[in-house]
Formats: C-alpha cells, sequence, structure tokens
C-alpha cells in the first residue's frame, strides 16, 4: 500500500484519481475515443489509443490497482484470460517449463495443456500444498511456478510462503492468481510474490456486468507484459474500464461482508444432517485454516459443499433455491450456486475431476451481498424440501 494511503477503504475511493476534475465532473467520464491528438510523443508505447492501455479511463485503473496491491506498477486486460497468457507469454519464452499448481482454474489449465507444447513451452504440475514433493518436477529450463491463493472448487490453500521460497532458491519467477481472495485479503506481492493476476471479472468489478483481468508486480515486467498484450490485443475497453473503476470502491464494503456471510453460511452448513462435507477455509476443522489464519485478512466469500443424497440431492437443492441463481462464475453481489461438474468443471475428464476430489453431487456458493440469514434460510430450505 502506498504511503498516501493508510486504509484500503480510501485508497479505494482516492488512489490513482485526477489531480483536477474533467470539467467538474466528480465522476471520471468515459474516455470512448480510440485515438488522440499528436503531443510530440517519440516513441509508439506513448502514443495514446485504446489498444495500448493508455487512455485515462486505463491509467486511473492502473494507479489504483497498483496502490491496492502495494505494486510498482498495474495492467488491466480485456479478461482475466488475457492477463494470464499475457503474462506467461512475456515470462517465459519458447524452451521455457513452467510449475503450476494441478488445481488451476480451467481456462488457465486448457491454455496450458492445448496451446503450450505449440508454443514451444512445455509444464509439469504440482501440489501445491506438499512443498517437498516440488523439486521432482524441475528441469534445466523450468523458468516459473503458478498458483491460485485459495483454488476452484474445494478451496485448497497453496503453501504460498514456500511457493515464494523455492521459486527464491530456484531463481524462478513466482506468479499468483489471487481472484479468489482480492487484496482485501492477501497482498501477495508484499510476502514476495513476482506477480499477481486476478480475473477482475469477479470480485473487483464484482457486479457480474463486465469481463476484464489485472497484473501487477514491478514497472520492468509491468511494462514488457503491456508490450506483449499491445500485441496479443487483449485490451480493456473504456466503458469496461468505467465500469470496473466504479465497482472497485465498493470492494471493501463487498468482500468484508461476503466473507462474514460465506463464514455464518459454512457454520450452517458444516451443522447441518443432511451435509457431510463443508469447504471452507474459514472453519476451523478445515485442513487449510491454520495457514489461511497465518497469511489471509478474510476467508474470501466462495465455499462448496456436498450432500448426503450426493447428486439426486446436489441438483434439488439447486431447483429449489430462490435467491441463489445456478449459474458459472461467482464474486458478484447476487450469490450464484452451481454444480462445478456441470459448468466450472465440465471440460474436465470424470477421471482428472475424481482425482482432484469434485464430485458429480458437490455444489459450489458464490456468496453474494444479501442478508446471510435470508441465504441461511433459503439454503435451509432447498436442502430439507
Ligand atoms: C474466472 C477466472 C479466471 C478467468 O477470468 P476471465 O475474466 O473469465 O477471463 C481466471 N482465474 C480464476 C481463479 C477465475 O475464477
Amino acid at each position: 500500500m502506498a504511503t498516501r494511503f493508510r486504509n484500503v477503504d480510501t485508497a479505494l475511493i482516492h488512489a490513482g484519481e485526477l489531480e483536477q476534475h474533467v470539467e467538474g465532473a466528480l465522476i471520471l467520464p468515459i474516455f470512448q475515443s480510440s485515438t488522440f491528438e499528436y503531443t510530440g510523443q517519440t516513441s509508439y508505447a506513448d502514443l495514446r489509443y485504446i489498444r495500448l492501455n493508455n487512455t485515462p479511463n486505463h491509467q486511473v485503473l492502473h494507479e489504483k490497482l497498483a496502490c491496492l496491491e502495494g505494486a510498482e506498477a498495474a495492467l488491466v486486460t480485456g479478461s482475466g484470460m488475457a492477463a494470464i497468457s499475457a503474462t506467461l507469454l512475456t515470462v517465459l519464452s519458447a524452451g521455457d517449463h513452467l510449475l503450476a499448481q494441478n488445481t488451476l482454474y480451467g481456462g488457465t489449465y486448457d491454455f496450458l495443456t492445448q496451446d503450450f507444447e505449440s508454443l514451444g513451452l512445455s509444464f509439469g504440475l504440482i501440489d501445491a500444498t506438499s512443498p517437498e514433493t516440488w523439486s521432482a518436477h524441475l528441469t534445466p529450463h523450468t523458468k516459473a511456478i503458478y498458483v491460485e491463493s485459495v483454488s476452484n472448487p474445494l478451496m485448497q490453500v497453496a503453501d504460498l510462503t514456500a511457493v515464494v521460497a523455492f521459486a527464491r532458491q530456484h531463481n524462478l519467477v513466482s506468479v499468483v492468481d489471487n481472484t479468489f481472495l482480492t487484496p482485501l485479503f492477501y497482498r501477495p506481492l508484499e510476502e514476495g510474490f513476482d506477480l499477481v493476476i486476478h480475473s477482475a471479472t469477479k470480485y473487483l468489478n464484482g457486479h457480474s456486468d463486465l469481463v476484464a483481468g489485472t497484473v501487477a508486480g514491478s514497472s520492468r515486467w509491468i511494462k514488457q507484459i503491456n508490450a506483449r498484450l499491445m500485441h496479443l490485443g487483449g485490451s480493456l475497453d473504456p466503458h469496461a474500464c468505467f465500469l470496473m473503476h466504479r465497482g472497485l470502491k465498493t470492494l471493501a464494503l463487498r468482500v468484508r461482508q461476503q466473507h462474514t456471510s460465506a463464514l455464518e453460511i459454512a457454520e450452517f452448513l458444516d451443522q447441518h444432517p443432511e451435509v457431510c462435507r463443508v469447504y471452507y477455509p474459514g472453519l476451523t476443522t478445515n485442513p487449510y485454516h491454520q495457514r489461511a489464519a497465518e497469511i489471509f485478512e478474510g476467508y474470501g466469500g466462495m465455499l462448496s459443499f456436498e450432500l448426503d443424497g450426493g447428486e439426486e440431492q446436489a441438483k434439488h437443492t439447486l431447483q429449489r433455491l430462490q435467491l441463489a441463481t445456478d449459474a458459472p462464475s461467482l464474486g458478484g453481489v447476487e450469490s450464484l450456486a452451481t454444480r462445478p461438474v456441470t459448468t466450472s468443471h465440465s471440460g474436465l475428464s470424470p477421471e482428472a475431476r475424481r482425482q482432484q476430489g469434485i464430485t458429480d453431487g458437490l455444489i459450489r456458493f458464490s456468496v453474494g451481498i444479501e442478508a446471510a440469514e435470508d441465504l441461511i434460510d433459503d439454503l435451509k430450505q432447498a436442502i430439507e424440501g
């Protein structure tokens, strides 16, 4: 966090904002202009053009995000996947090898398994909770290590402290996808990660009305990633920048409530006689609770659970829920519930799902900002109905 803002709540509102209001407008207008007048720039990257990610709507977001992440620099991108692909294609060159967590977000997993080979890249999958197993996967060409702070859908918490130490020991670039926690609950750069990525589609925007991504780190890395992004073309439209900017201002209010409600809901489910498993690192009985309590300032708003009645009861419960919609994606103000086997993890083979422990009856719940009491009542009637 930049010294100017002692508290994240203040930074969310004021960090990065222009010194002067444009025409006195309280809110930064949308600069819906693909190109801008030439003012004597000497390098291509300094010309103002939407694809170059340097209109006023981009720049304000870059400053605000850098402040939130405690980073030298940050970049917004056209999607979370644009941030992930541009980052990995900057950090890695043909011939390089990546160590990646074995429970990756589906899109990231597909990028590795379907595109890496044709790009001359290779990867090895690691259990990010067992540092003692990682060295065996190193090759002379290993260049980077990639993990997620909390995994989807079983809320596994990687040994993030060990990832930073391992990366330093073996001279690897460390990259973490922190989508599930947001900078409010975990700031990986302060813990020694080189780069942090978000799907801003989720909590950072928080209103399920756009697709965007971010990456933050040293100025040197962000400059290189931006250069690659300019060529790949995954820039963010100014209108989407505006929406993300607006959504970001309430991040702290939203995710604190989502965290508090998620804990209450997890406790309710944990006590419910028809629920056989609850995955939420905030529960003291969760195997990752200790680690999460040490390194995170909150456990986030995502949880998942299994019912005694398995797949049939899960389907029935989803149908009966009145408040949460059955839909993929997460992190918005409206609660969503889904069976990952039908949505987020439908691309995995049944075998791969079984290996990860994702059953057909698993329900993933993205807690919105509705009253926790109402969400609990709704879950209760849906499970018992
Ligand atoms: C959704 C998601 C992504 C991909 O983001 P898009 O904005 O959909 O491209 C990446 N990582 C995680 C953890 C996600 O949940």
